[in-house]
């Protein structure tokens, strides 16, 4: 039987809007397809066997708590880094995402060093960047629909040759300017999107899930789910993203 491997750094500090509804879509999933699983959370000091790890989980969080993580975040650095060039898997959301990057400055002018494993960069702006929001991806061909919740201080630029995760449809994505959201190097994916995000767009978890699979040269047979709940849920939020950017627009007639 197939067997993946999914370590969560710091479930306790980086844990914000239902970023642990992630770990659950990834554990149900795998069920379904008839894959074994085990989820190792590790906190601060705790131990990641990167011999192990097929897929690496870190939710977002507040800029206090990207602190108190950061530096066991950088003792991890060269580890992670070669077993992502070996092409272990990496799903990062919001201020992790932003972690993967060279650095995060706060708004109040802190600089927060990041594993320089993601060739970006991250520096907070002066409002939030705030809702509900769509993107195009291009994982796929044709591309698919990613849909999920934005709320973030920093704006993150992705320096030449790094490809962005997907094409803002509706929202802010990655800075609010160049209609980027995310990014994705190897098989490291980093999202602004919360949400949670991987119950509503279940195509995202299964590429997670083949991605982890294949590092260790295991098949992916997916099984033939029913997916009408996940899809109502995914359409419910592209409704929801695009009645508040109509209701936005309206008034500012
Ligand atoms: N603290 C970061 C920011 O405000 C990330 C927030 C988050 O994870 N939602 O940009």
């Amino acid at each position: 039987m197939a067997k993946i491997n999914i370590y969560h750094l710091y479930p306790a500090h980086l844990n914000l809007y239902g970023d642990r509804g992630n770990i659950l879509a990834l554990c149900r999933r795998a069920d379904w397809h008839g894959i074994d699983f085990e989820v190792v959370p590790v906190e601060p000091g705790g131990e990641v066997d990167f011999a192990r790890c097929d897929l690496l989980y870190m939710g977002g969080g507040q800029d206090s708590d990207q602190k108190m993580v950061a530096d066991d975040l950088k003792t991890r650095q060269s580890d992670m880094s070669r077993a992502v060039e070996a092409g272990m898997t990496i799903f990062a959301v919001c201020g992790s995402y932003q972690l993967l990057g060279q650095y995060y400055t706060t708004s109040n002018g802190e600089k927060i060093g990041g594993l320089e494993i993601v060739d970006l960069y991250t520096e907070a702006g002066p409002k939030r960047l705030i809702g509900n929001a769509v993107i195009k991806c291009s994982l796929w061909n044709p591309p698919r629909t990613l849909v999920g919740f934005e709320n973030h201080a920093g704006k993150t630029y992705l320096r030449t040759g790094l490809k962005p995760l997907g094409e803002v449809q509706i929202g802010h994505g990655n800075n609010g300017n160049d209609k980027t959201e995310g990014a994705v190097y190897k098989n490291v994916i980093g999202t602004y999107l919360h949400g949670s995000l991987l119950p509503k767009n279940p195509w995202l978890t299964d590429y997670l899930l083949n991605k982890a699979l294949c590092y260790r040269n295991q098949a992916f047979q997916p099984a033939q789910l029913d997916d009408s709940l996940e899809q109502q849920a995914h359409d419910s939020a592209i409704r929801l993203a695009g009645s508040r950017r109509h209701k936005r627009l309206s008034s500012r007639a």
